[in-house]
């Protein structure tokens, strides 16, 4: 319940998860009684130790690595910022790394930084349906590049990068690739023993653990610069490791892996009903980005005529979370540079809101949201001065 006693009606699972419960309990012991530290040397903090190594196996289950290839990091953009600064720091005539013009806040601030300390970055671009041109990749590829680090699935759109097709051509130009695979990860499969990847990111909050913890996939055969330095997690990621949330990200690993099937046949069409729903019954309405190749729980709509700023504020009064864009710029008014790169114009951004639907969302919610945001839309079309106002695409 909100505030105002409205049911709640979580639907920005992409932003961040409920805690499953499962994860909850798993965690607790470790808070309490476990305390010790994985490094000393007794029992107690043995125990811990031998934790972090069921929750290594557990998270490289879920993405086909072996446990020595995970390293424990703080979070999905920690993960990132690691890869792309271990990449670049191994040659120094290499400062060339390729990315894309719709990443995630954390890799498109941290190669601007790159880019000021003399890095050249090349911004790939997309289309009006969120793709890659993977022949502009093939001839981006430089005998100075550094690295290539794009996303799996866009956490605006859902539009799902082609990262096999991407990994071969990497691999056969000897340019080593990072993943964000902060949202794919545990809503549709993966297995990086049958791709060439070198790197790959990873949150646990996604995952429906707490928020704080995350990993690194490090391919065996990839060398590797810690980003902070000292002795844990073998010298690759310093600090006296978060046992409890550790031990939370390996459980929700396991519930994911347990639970990847329902991603198709409970949570797709419940996003589903919710989008088709609001193309029938409110005009002027459109989807942003391949409505096929994308995940099954992201829903990215245009409505014709509104502020998303606006929208939220009367959503939430209603019991529902979605987002304008990404999380970490609503509150901004800048229209989402995801959008932007596929060339819609700032009033088709402005208006759109993302609806990120997850396993613990219920028909009924569904039923309700199907409900309000009609009437949100509405109340907001009356409100807008000049009423609908044609959407430019
Ligand atoms: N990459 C993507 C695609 C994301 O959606 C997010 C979070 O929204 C991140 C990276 C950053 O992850 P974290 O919040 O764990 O730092």
């Amino acid at each position: 319940m909100n505030a105002k006693e409205q049911p709640l009606i979580y639907l920005d699972n992409n932003a961040t998860t409920q805690v499953d419960p499962a994860v909850f309990e798993a965690m607790v012991p470790w808070l309490r009684d476990e305390y010790g530290n994985p490094s000393s040397v007794y029992s107690l903090g043995k125990r811990a130790a031998e934790a972090l190594e069921v929750a290594r196996g557990q998270v490289s289950s879920l993405i086909g690595s072996t446990p020595g290839e995970i390293i424990f990091t703080s979070c999905g953009s920690e993960s990132i910022n690691s890869a792309v600064l271990s990449a670049a720091a191994i040659d120094p005539d290499k400062t060339h790394i390729i990315t894309t013009a719709v990443e995630h806040s954390a890799t498109i601030k941290l190669c601007e930084h790159l880019a000021r300390r003399g890095y050249e970055i090349t911004w790939l671009p997309v289309d009006s349906k969120g793709h890659l041109d993977l022949e502009k990749l093939a001839k981006a590829i430089r005998p100075d590049t550094a690295l290539v680090s794009l996303l799996w699935a866009n956490n605006e759109t859902g539009v799902l990068f082609p990262i096999e097709e991407i990994s071969k051509l990497t691999a056969s130009k000897k340019v080593p690739l990072h993943v964000d695979a902060v949202q794919g990860v545990g809503k549709i499969p993966l297995n990086v023993s049958e791709l060439d990847i070198q790197f790959l990111s990873l949150s646990g909050h996604k995952l429906h653990c707490p928020k704080g913890v995350g990993a690194l996939y490090v391919n065996r055969r990839m060398r590797f610069t810690p980003w902070i330095r000292g002795s844990q997690e073998n010298g690759r990621r310093a600090g006296t490791q978060n046992v409890a949330s550790i031990v939370g990200l390996g459980k929700a690993a396991e519930a994911a892996a347990a639970h990847i099937s329902e991603e198709d046949t409970l949570v797709r069409p419940l996003r589903d009903r919710f989008e088709g729903a609001m193309l029938e019954l409110v005009p002027g309405t459109e989807i942003n980005g391949d409505r096929v190749n994308r995940l099954p729980n992201t829903s990215s709509i245009a409505f014709e005529g509104i502020e998303s700023e606006g929208a939220l504020m009367l959503l939430d009064e209603r019991g529902i979370c979605c987002s304008a864009g990404s999380a970490c710029t609503s509150g901004s008014v800048h229209p989402s540079h995801v959008l932007k790169a596929m060339g819609f114009s700032n009033d088709r951004a402005r208006s759109s809101l993302r609806f990120s639907f997850g396993r613990f969302n219920t028909a009924e919610q569904i039923d309700s949201a199907i409900q309000i945001v009609p009437e949100v839309v509405a109340k907001l079309r009356k409100l807008s001065p000049s009423g609908p106002v044609a959407m430019a695409v």
